[in-house]
């Protein structure tokens, strides 16, 4: 038995952190004298007291520290490799975000001499596809929205053309400075679960997902939800601007599942998070900077659960129009079988003469 100072030298840790491990029930000594309260640890218990030392080291949080420790090796590897792979997901999100706000706050006011200001050329289309005996899916664009919804459960089509149109109410409104557009874009989340609620009164299970942008002028207000998806085709690359709200996704951030095999899992289309009548809407939402020559792609799962990427790109790379782009994007689902309602907004960040 070694005493707590000695097991403190042994382990490099010091009696202040055994005892704090003590208390949280991370690693209880072996055991406390009765008459003194002196704890006494096992040389067995240096291994676990530098595994719990290095988790915190990690940044894991206690009760995730506590479950590991109660692992054997391999299964607490795993855990490890989940826990980083989910601290690097959140950590891409938020470098994401301060880099918009760093440029926000650095740009120079966006008015140069040519007097040229930023617009949005854009089309809409949506088609049942080849399958399905409805189209519950809702694709709108407009000179400030552009939004795709795909409804699901008997009231799926009411569903998500009463997320479209609560979303529509902010196209009224006035001028949204660019600082406060993400709260409204929240709020109006919060009213299209309300809307959905209304319609589907008497049904169970109907929601929608809502992959939307909002136009500020300079910039382009995401939100998200769901597994509906916003790509971006910037200087001949395409990136995928959100994150699906899957099951499936889930399992690929924590490590469990690759990519590849998430393609063909029974449960790809499981959603965990969506705009229903029964729960608070928690989407994403974030701000673009908008560049001219930018395209934006919204689309439902449709289009991008037949339509590989690679080929999303040629096609978003090649049409000249928004209007062609999304019919052909439209177009490519349906030739891959179009299994599902097949949805998709392209929109291009133009550059016109005149003040903004
Ligand atoms: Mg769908």
């Amino acid at each position: 038995m070694l005493t707590i100072g000695a097991f403190a030298k042994a382990s490099r840790l010091t009696p202040k952190a055994l005892r704090l491990y003590d208390e949280l029930d991370l690693l209880r000594p072996a055991r406390v004298d009765p008459d003194t309260g002196y704890r006494y640890y096992a040389a067995g218990q240096l291994e676990r007291a530098r595994l719990v030392a290095w988790l915190r080291r990690l940044g894991m949080p206690l009760a995730r520290i506590r479950e590991v420790c109660a692992l054997p090796p391999p299964d607490a590897a795993r855990e490890i490799r989940a826990y980083w792979a989910w601290v690097e997901a959140e950590t891409a999100e938020r470098r994401d975000l301060a880099g918009f706000l760093i440029a926000h706050l650095t740009a120079p006011p966006r008015r140069d001499p040519t007097m040229t200001t930023l617009r949005l050329r854009y089309a809409a289309h949506s088609d049942r596809g080849l399958v399905r005996p409805a189209n519950q899916d809702t694709a709108y664009a407009g000179d400030r929205l552009l939004a795709v919804a795909d409804g699901y459960g008997p009231a799926g089509g009411p569903a998500s053309t009463a997320v479209v149109e609560t979303l529509k109410t902010l196209e009224r409104t006035a001028e949204i400075p660019a600082g406060d557009v993400l709260n409204l874009l929240e709020a109006a989340v919060q009213d299209a679960a309300l809307a959905v609620r209304d319609v589907s009164a008497d049904e169970e299970e109907a929601g929608s997902t809502l992959t939307a942008m909002l136009w500020t002028g300079s910039s382009l207000a995401l939100v998200h939800i769901g597994d509906s998806r916003a790509y971006l085709l910037r200087d001949g690359g395409l990136f995928r601007i959100t994150h699906d709200h899957t099951v499936v996704q889930s399992l690929i951030d924590e490590g469990r599942l690759t990519p590849e095999e998430a393609t063909s899992h029974p449960q790809r289309a499981l959603l965990v998070n969506s705009v229903t009548g029964t729960a608070p809407a928690t989407p994403d939402l974030r701000l673009h900077d908008a560049r001219p020559g930018d395209r934006y792609l919204l689309c439902s799962d449709g289009l991008s659960a037949v339509v590989p990427d690679a080929r999303i790109r040629a096609l978003l790379s090649a049409e000249p129009s928004p209007e062609e782009a999304v019919r052909a994007l439209v177009a490519a689902a349906i030739d891959a079988g179009g299994p599902d309602n097949v949805s998709g907004v392209v929109a291009d960040v133009v550059e016109v003469p005149g003040v903004g």
